[in-house]
């Protein structure tokens, strides 16, 4: 009987969790942790459920047809899967691009409603009317236009900001301006006072946003990453927010996670600064929704939808 690997890097309690809620919702699979797998029976798993796997184990597992990743980002899977026969599979949840567009609400009213200004305004008794922007004069721009970027247009757009987005293929969205491919980046950032990443990291995007492409943004612009640190070059930001190009930025991702306690990036009062939490994976909904490709798998042959490893997301 073929059977799945669970490989985690999650702490012993939180991984035994996941692990017992996944047997519950998989009652005809054998679900073993790594070491309760002799090396006579390595070759019996074709599934591997992961959450950050240490790629020392991963390797293990020659037989491997698919690898069902628990986050939805697998930047790190794709440089270490073991061989490019094994399909990666990330996790496509809505309740994720739920999660994910309400921090992208969040965080951009948090811009728009200056609240940076008088979070410093009051930690000098300052009382000061700055000017308030409508929704309506606000452009907002999100880079991506995939699952999150989606879900996160479509919730701005509810608020009547002007809303555009860039993908790599065309989109069609009822009142997004949609911009595509490396020539139209540009044209897209001179015209955006919030700037929202929400773009996979892969060798293209790779430190895409460096010091011209930022500085393409009108002076003040305001930035909110939420995908991966290493998209922006954070040296580049940093003199942009230094020099007062941009006016304000909301950092959920770092180059380098967790932010270390000497980063000077924690006292710069123009940062904002998120340990990794704009959307974070559902228990109850991934294991729903891995259970049924696993069913669907097992019962159809239907592989889910994968990564394209050329492209890298
Ligand atoms: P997705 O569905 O794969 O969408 C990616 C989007 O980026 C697509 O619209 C794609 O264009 C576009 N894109 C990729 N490469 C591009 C390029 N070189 N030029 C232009 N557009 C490009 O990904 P997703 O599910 O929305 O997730 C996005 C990222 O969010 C993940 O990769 C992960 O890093 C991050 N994330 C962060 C958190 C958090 O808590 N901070 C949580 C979950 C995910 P096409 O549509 O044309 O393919």
């Amino acid at each position: 009987m073929k059977s799945i690997v669970f490989i985690s890097s999650l702490s012993s309690q939180k991984q035994l969790l996941w692990l017992e809620n996944i047997k519950a919702q998989l009652p005809d699979e054998r679900v073993l942790l790594p070491e309760q797998i002799s090396d006579s029976q390595v070759s019996n798993i074709d599934i591997a459920i992961v959450a950050n796997p240490d790629p020392k184990i991963l390797i293990r597992f020659t037989n491997l047809v698919w690898i069902q990743s628990l986050w939805a980002g697998v930047e790190k899977l794709v440089s270490e899967l073991p061989n490019d026969q094994i399909k990666l599979v990330r996790l496509i949840d809505p309740q994720l691009g739920k999660a994910m567009a309400e921090s992208v609400l969040a965080w951009t009213l948090y811009l728009q409603r200056n609240m940076p200004e008088y979070a410093k305004q009051q930690t000098n008794n300052q009382w000061q009317q700055l000017p308030s922007i409508n929704s309506k004069e606000l452009r907002v721009s999100v880079l991506g236009a995939g699952e999150l970027g989606i879900a996160a247009l479509t919730a701005l757009k509810k608020l009547d900001y002007q809303v555009n987005c860039w993908s790599r293929s065309p989109k069609q969205l009822k009142g997004v301006t949609n911009y595509v491919g490396y020539a139209e980046l540009t044209t897209l950032l001179t015209k955006t006072d919030i700037l929202i990443n929400l773009l996979p990291l892969t060798p293209q995007t790779h430190h895409l946003l460096n010091k011209a492409l930022l500085n393409e943004l009108p002076q003040g612009a305001k930035l909110i990453n939420f995908s991966r640190g290493a998209v922006i070059d954070t040296t580049a930001l940093l003199q942009l927010l230094d020099n007062g190009h941009i006016a304000h930025a909301v950092l959920d991702v770092f180059e380098q996670e967790p932010l270390k306690e000497t980063d000077p990036i924690w006292r710069n009062a123009n940062i904002t600064v998120l340990p990794h939490i704009s959307a974070q994976t559902s228990m109850d909904s991934a294991i729903a929704i891995v259970s049924h490709n696993i069913n669907e798998y097992r019962n159809n042959h239907i592989m889910p939808t994968h990564v394209d490893m050329k492209l890298g997301y």
